[in-house]
């Protein structure tokens, strides 16, 4: 089976999240493992 490395974390995860952002101009795109996906849904919220 296919593994990611979480771009957080680096851990190796089975289920991946490919999330977009912007760094300065440039649109990146990156994978998360689950943990670190729920982290990331939690700082946008508190995020104005
Ligand atoms: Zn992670």
């Amino acid at each position: 089976m296919k593994t990611y490395t979480c771009y957080y974390c680096e851990h190796d995860t089975e289920s991946a999240h490919l999330i977009t952002f912007f760094q300065g101009q440039q649109e990146r795109e990156e994978l998360l493992c689950d943990t670190c996906y729920a982290d990331w849904l939690e700082s946008l919220k508190s995020e104005p």
